[in-house]
């Protein structure tokens, strides 16, 4: 317990020194950035399947299993770039659909690209669109070529294809690019899900082939296959035949529930290349995210984080705090304790609870903040437990702290 105790020591003080965490750093890093003009991915530790890493880009390290905050609106909602910065993110989501349609990728690139429009100057990945416009257009019709949607904005017309979708994410300048494909909507039967697959595998091959040979950026594949091994497998081997510079697993976090998510966790990353980044679209909830850097996940993004701070969900080692909650109109207590970030170190959750319940702009500000740092503050525990081989130790006390619950009413 005793190692335990020291690594969660290590992990918040690298909280509160953000990177400055001695004995992290890459020997080779100056000024905080290290200067290469390649993509790269290396594995640093092993513990079990899970994998401590670094990935190198122009644009800054990415140091895994990483956090990905979501920006959808080339934002992270209530967040300056800086203070997502100060929360230990060494990397953002953007998403190639409400990019698009609002101000446009062609406006961006006309600006001078997605990092200078929005003032965030370290790696970006964005998403292919596909999924969002599969939930979240109207009158779409999918073919071989692509999807025809209407806008949910304007109702305006547009097409995505692979070839439409590396347009947009080279224009926005995207350092980590997805290929374009088709997650089925579940439920679907095997045969659906094998159609879909297919498509999307075929759709792999064109998105890398109009993605070019564009040095310093990546492209990751996506695994489909819903929840059959032998899909999956498939997949994999349709992804490894064209090659790529990282795998996502997706088709995951659609509703199929923790239990079924961990079973295709248990094969579905050993199916990728063992020297590729590996990330798990979507993903979620602090649990979550613990199950699938221990099943062998190096990246993951959610909006959970952001979006439950602007409802008043706090979330802590001890769970999920509703602060909306009465109980805390009188407490003078921080939200948590033993975090270092501005909402518990200079608030009350007497005020934290105030802003929220008055709809004051603060309150998600303070609540995002925090959440975020939360989830960073998680990623870098698990980095320093599986650089000691302490991971399962970690986790057991990530459990035991989640289910002792938050701390009792005054
Ligand atoms: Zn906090």
């Amino acid at each position: 317990m005793r190692l335990v105790a020291h690594l969660y020591r290590e992990a918040g003080r690298a909280g509160q020194e953000g990177l400055a965490f001695a004995g992290f750093l890459p020997k080779r890093r100056k000024k905080g950035r290290r200067m290469t003009t390649k993509f790269s991915f290396d594995v640093l530790a092993r513990d079990g399947r899970a994998r401590k890493g670094v990935i190198s880009t122009p644009r800054g390290d990415i140091r895994t299993p990483a956090f990905m905050p979501v920006g959808t609106a080339a934002t992270v909602k209530a967040m300056l770039p800086d203070s997502v910065r100060a929360t230990g993110a060494d990397i953002l989501l953007g998403n190639t659909y409400h990019l698009m349609l609002r101000p446009t990728a062609e406006r961006i690139a006309g600006l001078g690209g997605l990092h200078k429009f929005m003032n965030w100057d370290r790696p970006i990945l964005t998403d292919s669109g596909g999924f969002q416009v599969m939930s979240l257009a109207s009158l779409r019709k999918l073919t071989e070529e692509g999807v025809r949607f209407s806008s949910h904005i304007d109702g305006s017309k547009h097409m995505l294809s692979p070839e439409r979708s590396m347009e947009i994410q080279k224009l926005l300048g995207s350092d980590i690019v997805m290929c374009f494909d088709e997650c089925p909507a579940l439920p679907a039967t095997d045969a659906q899900v094998a159609a879909s697959m297919a498509l999307s595998m075929r759709w792999a091959q064109r998105s890398r082939d109009a993605f070019g040979d564009r040095p310093g950026h990546a492209l990751f594949g996506i695994q489909q296959g819903g929840v059959t091994q032998h899909l999956r497998e498939e997949s994999a081997a349709a992804l490894r035949a064209i090659g790529f510079d990282g795998y996502a697993v997706g088709g995951l976090a659609v509703g199929e529930g923790q239990e079924a998510m961990f079973g295709v966790l248990d094969y579905a990353p050993g199916m990728l290349p063992e020297d590729k980044p590996r990330y798990l679209m979507g993903v979620g909830k602090p649990d979550d995210i613990v199950g699938a850097v221990e099943r062998g996940i190096d990246m993951m993004d959610c909006v959970l984080p952001s979006r439950s701070g602007r409802t008043g969900q706090g979330w802590t080692r001890h769970g999920q705090v509703n602060m909306r909650n009465a109980r805390h109109k009188d407490d003078p207590r921080p939200l948590d304790a033993a975090c270092t970030c501005p909402a518990c170190r200079n608030y009350s959750r007497a005020y934290l609870h105030h802003v929220i319940k008055a709809d004051e702009i603060i309150g998600s500000m303070l609540l995002t903040w925090h959440n975020l740092h939360y989830y960073q503050d998680l990623m870098e525990g698990m980095r320093v437990a599986i650089g000691a081989g302490a991971l399962a130790a970690f986790v057991a006390n990530f459990h035991a702290a989640r289910a002792e619950g938050d701390i009792e009413p005054l």
